[in-house]
């Protein structure tokens, strides 16, 4: 019993076509880095945020 589900990550459309190798610079068309809250309703998300890796800060340049 040492089963571990791995979060589930959500990638916009961009983000996931971008993962071809044809296709990276779709990586700079995603403009889903916010949830995006469904409206009339408590913490249910319209929209989450894209989780891909080229969202993630914290690299120096
Ligand atoms: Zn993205
Ligand atoms: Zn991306």
């Amino acid at each position: 019993m040492s089963t571990t589900t791995a979060d589930e990550v959500t990638l916009s459309a961009e983000c996931t076509l971008a993962q071809r190798p044809e296709y990276e610079d779709l990586h700079r068309e995603c403009r889903q880095i916010t949830d995006v809250p469904l409206p009339h309703s408590n913490g249910l998300l319209l929209i989450k945020r894209c989780g891909c890796g080229c969202h993630w800060s914290g690299g120096a340049s």
